[in-house]
């Protein structure tokens, strides 16, 4: 039975690896499919395709797509088994629009704080050569950890970058039923990422009532009891369950999320499963 791992970053965006070295992690991991699943960015996919080809390994077109409700940040998976349309593709660009005005918005926050970061300095720490890829919130993290602000990424969430920190701000973004809807109309499959980090089910339940057509019950910040409840609440509402680590490589020694292959679903069933949502 090959195992798939249905959620990864690659350079294209805040992961470690680039598509080819992380086709070659999965080999080496033994998986039979990975999903490319960067954030608000597809330009890992035809790499990551050309050195599955090469690896045997089977590679699943995907985005993650941040979008907000509630003042909440929520990640909408998109899995794309047959041809991604090129205007789906082409609307991403305005979320990294978002992004880039984001990142600015975070390093005013910073400078007001004492904490002069330049632009270019962060953009120092892209890995992605592709105009697709994007930066976002770690890489500024790797600034404040290069100047000593912070003595690690951790920390750099924790008082600067992440919800409640000094530096935090969230522009308006497409709310998830969007991402959903964005996504259906392209042919591809809506999944929830990791819905028990966001703590409330009664918005998980309503984006099933938005047109989801899976729920992320495998991920390495679930709890057993979370993978659990998650694989019931997609069962009842006849969901497909999937699951990935989530992969992003290490960031000075330290992984974010999961190992590669540390959440894996059965490829032939999830993809026949794909295949049954497609067809609807
Ligand atoms: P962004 O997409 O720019 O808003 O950044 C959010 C991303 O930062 C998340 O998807 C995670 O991949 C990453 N992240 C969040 N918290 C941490 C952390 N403590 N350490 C490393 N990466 C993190
Ligand atoms: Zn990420
Ligand atoms: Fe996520
Ligand atoms: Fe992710």
């Amino acid at each position: 039975m090959k195992r798939a791992d249905l959620h990864t970053h690659t350079t294209a965006s805040d992961g470690l690896y680039s598509p080819e070295e992380l086709v070659r992690a999965a080999e080496k991991a033994g998986l039979g499919a990975v999903a490319i699943t960067d954030h608000d960015t597809v330009a890992g996919v035809d790499r990551a395709k050309k050195a599955g080809m090469q690896w045997g390994i089977e590679i699943i077109p995907g985005v993650e797509i941040s979008s907000l409700a509630g003042g909440k940040e929520i990640h909408v998976l998109g899995y794309f088994p047959g041809e991604m349309d090129r205007g789906f593709v082409e609307k991403l660009q305005s979320l990294r629009e978002v992004r880039r005005k984001r990142n600015e918005m975070i390093l005013e926050k910073l400078k007001e704080l004492g904490i002069p970061i330049q632009m270019d300095e962060v953009l120092a720490k892209k890995r992605g050569e592709s105009p697709e890829a994007n930066v976002g919130r770690p890489h500024i993290a790797e600034v404040l950890v290069d100047k000593g602000v912070v003595t690690s990424i951790d920390e750099a969430f924790e008082r600067f970058l992440g919800r409640g920190g000094a530096a935090y701000c969230t522009p308006r973004r497409i709310s998830p039923e969007e991402a959903i809807r964005w996504i259906s109309e392209a042919g591809g499959i809506p999944v929830l990422a990791h819905p028990g980090i966001y703590g409330d089910d009664k918005l998980v339940e309503g984006l099933i009532r938005g047109g989801l057509a899976g729920l992320e019950a495998y991920h390495p910040d679930h709890t057993p009891e979370m993978e659990r409840r998650y694989e019931a609440l997609a069962q009842k509402h006849r969901l497909i369950v999937t699951g990935g680590s989530d992969f992003h490589g290490e960031r000075h020694g330290v992984p974010y999320h999961g190992p590669l292959g540390s959440r894996t679903v059965d490829l032939d069933r999830v993809e026949a499963l794909f295949a049954l949502k497609r067809g609807k």
